[in-house]
């Protein structure tokens, strides 16, 4: 698969924010505009880039995303079940 190419420059990025976001002063910091957030600082420094930045942000929603999907197929599943128990 030539998939993983393209996957890898922005696995590094990925793999270096979760890194930077040990020092940020917030342990549930969103990387956006908080004080003494460590990913920031290292975007305005220069060493990470603003782009893996903006991909850790697109991974990050897309998997909350999904799992609110996930959660309210579950839900759904649970009421339809409910509605046969009740028959
Ligand atoms: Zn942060």
């Amino acid at each position: 698969m030539n998939k993983k190419d393209l996957a890898e420059p922005f696995y590094h990025g990925f793999e270096k924010i979760l890194e930077l976001s040990r020092n940020c002063k917030f342990s549930d910091c969103t990387h956006t505009n908080e004080t003494g957030c460590a990913v920031t600082q290292s975007i305005s420094e220069g060493t990470l880039s603003e782009e893996s930045l903006h991909h850790y942000h697109r991974e990050k929603n897309e998997a909350d995303y999904l799992s609110s999907q996930k959660n309210k197929t579950k839900a759904i599943d649970y009421m339809k079940q409910r509605k046969l128990f009740k028959r």
